[in-house]
């Protein structure tokens, strides 16, 4: 079977010069295996999210040269997909609610973003109640603790890693989801966690290689505890190396003088960009 694979852009900005390089390397890999290349847009946080990024993206990539198959696949439209995943792991007790303030927790940041790891438990019964009562908002973590005991230890867990980490990571890894801590599943604003919707659906489009930034290397720890918990298949990765600007910086954003629009509009070519690109 050939390679699939896809681009997962979050609609809430405009694509820059690291995303073109994501997609094209992405794209050119399943040529180079007469694969399939797909397009998903994560678009699960309706606060960050905006139709008019969406509408952008789908520009900048056409203008790249792109083609992808249709439909492409939203996952603000698999909300109840994703719920059926947490609803089997919180069946099984591997989730809890946890009530801490949104300040408190490891949330609101891009995946690729430092989190500081959190170990929790769920509150005696009676507390739990109390709050709920109250109406206080709350999110479900997935607990370590009660993965291990799942899976009968986290040790045997590892992922091929067919290009490289930061630290050059290559070949079959130990999987350390620890290092994240009790992730956060779901909350109340946003009713899934970007690696519960990840790993769901890589699994149900069949993607069998993903192909991102090495930003997301350690993503690839908590989403191979997930496939696990969740029986999935686990894809092999390729993260790439990230781009990095004139200041020696990583491309974001932010950066809007850096976004592919921007670039287009000053007359450089997709072809001038790809080469720039050692693509
Ligand atoms: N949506 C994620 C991002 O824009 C990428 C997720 C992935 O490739 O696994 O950073």
């Amino acid at each position: 079977m050939g390679l699939v694979t896809r681009f997962a852009p979050s609609p809430t900005g405009y694509l820059h010069r690291g995303h073109a390089y994501s997609a094209l390397t992405a794209f050119e890999a399943a040529r180079a295996r007469s694969g399939r290349f797909l397009l998903r847009i994560e678009d699960i946080d309706a606060t960050r999210c905006r139709p008019d990024y969406e509408a952008a993206i789908l520009d900048d990539l056409a203008w790249l040269g792109l083609t992808w198959e249709e439909p492409v696949r939203r996952q603000s439209e698999h909300m109840a997909t994703y719920h059926t995943a947490l609803e089997d792991l919180r069946q099984r007790g591997l989730v809890y609610r946890c009530f801490r303030t949104r300040r408190e927790l490891d949330i609101g940041r891009a995946p690729h973003e430092h989190q500081t790891p959190f170990r929790g438990a769920p509150l005696p019964r009676l507390e739990e109640e109390a709050r709920l009562a109250r109406g206080e908002p709350f999110a479900w973590r997935l607990s370590l603790e009660a993965a291990a005991e799942a899976l009968s230890g986290l040790e045997p867990l590892s992922f091929f890693e067919a290009g490289s980490g930061p630290a050059g990571e290559q070949g079959w890894i130990r999987a350390c989801p620890d290092l994240a801590g009790d992730i956060v599943l779901a909350r109340k604003d946003v009713g899934v966690a970007y690696h519960l919707a990840v790993v769901v659906d890589d699994a149900l489009q069949g993607v069998s290689d993903v192909i991102r930034g090495e930003d997301l290397f350690e993503a690839a720890h908590v989403q191979r505890l997930l496939q696990a918990l969740l029986g999935l298949p686990t894809p092999t990765y390729r993260h790439h190396r990230l781009l990095t600007g004139p200041d020696g910086k990583r491309y974001a954003k932010r950066d809007k003088a850096q976004s592919l629009r921007d670039l287009r509009a000053s007359g450089v070519t997709a072809a001038a960009l790809r080469h720039d690109m050692g693509l």
